[in-house]
């Protein structure tokens, strides 16, 4: 479980707004969580409620004490007071709204305390976010609606303005890097994938994901084949390359696999060598860089990325990639 103390690392204004509400005593009745995926909007509406509910609570501390019923609930999940709302099929609805202010109604619990986390509140109807807010202005309420968002510009402006908003940043590549090696991905493969700017739930995903442990394989032989010979270049992408990475979403990420190829050809030139991403492949970049000189290496970037572009508007890919491979070929 992440304390406030280890998410203000990587969000410390988000942090510290929420902080200051919480010891403050100046909890709003809703707030705005928006930001990307993975910055820990969910970990900070689970701290949140966690110091709402705590047994032990301490005035001057944001802190909840982990420890008590109540925060051991809220962490496995059975909160009787503490609800998720998500859309059921495209929205989130009227009825779902309803049915959960019934429930907690008729319930009959102890305190008038809850909490609702809305996820993907974008999604939720004019008419379910009318009826949330009227809840949530009803006096007799101690309700406390947490709405998340990746999506703050497809919000309703009178929700919006109505919630107290605390903006969750992009973690810098540092930061995602920290969070994937936590969560036990390999070292080589969270430097690889910060710096490919996936959220930590895309990161997650893809590590354990065969296709995309068998695409940094075949780059690598792409990578033998350009560097090493003028002809095998082309026979590759034909024979291997292309069968691998099909589709426009699994081409970008092959590219995405050689632009940081030739990034970390770039870091060895200028003698950056923390800055080196594909540090498995030291030996190889080491060998590499002798073969393409600076300049060259930033004109293949350009290629590369002129090629993701070229993919963007619907070029069709075998060209693309044609192309590209005659440019990197040595
Ligand atoms: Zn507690």
């Amino acid at each position: 479980m992440t304390s406030w103390i280890e998410l203000k690392d990587s969000q410390p204004v988000a942090v510290k707004m929420l902080q200051n509400s919480i010891t403050r005593d100046r909890i709003a009745h809703a707030y705005l969580f928006h930001g990307p995926s993975g910055t820990g909007k969910h970990e900070a509406s689970l701290l949140f409620a966690m110091r709402y509910f705590c047994e032990n609570k301490q005035i001057d501390s944001a802190e909840p004490c982990y420890e008590c019923i109540s925060c051991k609930r809220i962490q496995s999940g059975n909160h009787p007071d503490l609800h998720w709302i998500e859309p059921d099929g495209q929205s989130i609805k009227k009825e779902q709204i309803e049915y959960l202010q019934k429930e907690f109604t008729y319930t009959g619990l102890e305190s008038n305390q809850k909490v609702y986390v809305v996820r993907q509140a974008e999604k939720m109807t004019v008419n379910a976010a009318n009826r949330l807010l009227k809840f949530l202005e009803e006096p007799s309420q101690e309700t406390v609606a947490i709405l998340m968002t990746e999506h703050i510009g497809q919000m309703l402006d009178t929700i919006v303005s109505r919630c107290q908003r605390i903006q969750f940043h992009s973690l810098s590549d540092h930061h995602l890097y920290t969070r994937l090696v936590d969560q036990g991905l390999p070292e080589s493969t969270s430097k690889l994938f910060a710096s490919m700017k996936l959220n930590v739930d895309q990161a997650i995903e893809m590590n354990g994901d065969e296709w995309f442990a068998e695409a940094r394989k075949i780059v690598v032989q792409l990578m033998d084949k350009v560097m090493n010979s003028s002809e095998e270049g082309y026979l590759f992408l034909h024979q291997v390359y292309l069968k691998h990475f099909q589709g426009r979403e699994s081409l970008e990420y092959g590219l995405e696999l050689l632009l940081m190829w030739f990034q970390d050809i770039i870091s060895l030139h200028l003698d950056k060598r923390d800055s080196i991403v594909l540090v498995d492949q030291f030996e190889r970049l080491e060998q590499f860089h002798y073969v393409v000189s600076l300049s060259e290496a930033k004109t293949l970037i350009y290629e590369i990325l002129n090629t993701k572009r070229k993919l963007a508007q619907n070029v069709h890919p075998t060209l693309a990639m044609e192309y590209l491979i005659l440019q990197l070929q040595r």
